[in-house]
C-alpha cells in the first residue's frame, strides 16, 4: 500500500467513524425527543384527570358554584354540565327562567 493509498484509508476510516457518531447522536436525539412527548402526554393526561376530579366534586354537589343554581346536564357532550341558569330564554331550567344569566359550566369527560 502506497503512502497516498494509506492516507486515503485513514481519511476514509475517519469520516466513516464521524458518520456512525453522527448517527449516534441522532440516535439519542431522537430517544430524548420521544421521552420528552411522553412525559408531555403524561403531563396532560394527569391534568385532565385532575380537572375531572374537580368537576366530579362540584357535580356531586349539584350545585353552580357560582350561583348556587342547580347544575344540569347538557346532553350534546358527554360529561358537559351547566348552570341551570346558562342558556338563550326558553332553554334555562325552567325555574330560572326570568332570572340572571350565569355562564358556569364544566366537564367531567
Ligand atoms: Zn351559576
Amino acid at each position: 500500500m502506497t503512502r497516498t493509498e494509506k492516507q486515503a484509508e485513514r481519511a476514509r476510516s475517519a469520516a466513516s467513524r464521524q458518520r456512525g457518531k453522527q448517527e449516534e447522536d441522532e440516535y439519542w436525539a431522537s430517544v430524548v425527543r420521544l421521552q420528552e412527548r411522553r412525559a408531555e402526554k403524561q403531563a396532560a393526561a394527569e391534568k385532565r384527570e385532575a380537572r375531572h376530579a374537580e368537576a366530579q366534586a362540584i357535580v356531586s354537589k349539584g350545585t353552580c358554584p357560582d350561583c348556587g343554581a342547580k347544575l344540569r346536564r347538557n346532553l350534546s357532550l358527554s360529561g358537559w354540565w351547566q348552570c341551570g341558569r346558562s342558556g338563550a330564554p326558553g332553554f334555562k331550567s325552567p325555574e330560572y327562567e326570568g332570572t340572571g344569566d350565569c355562564h358556569f359550566q364544566t366537564f367531567t369527560a
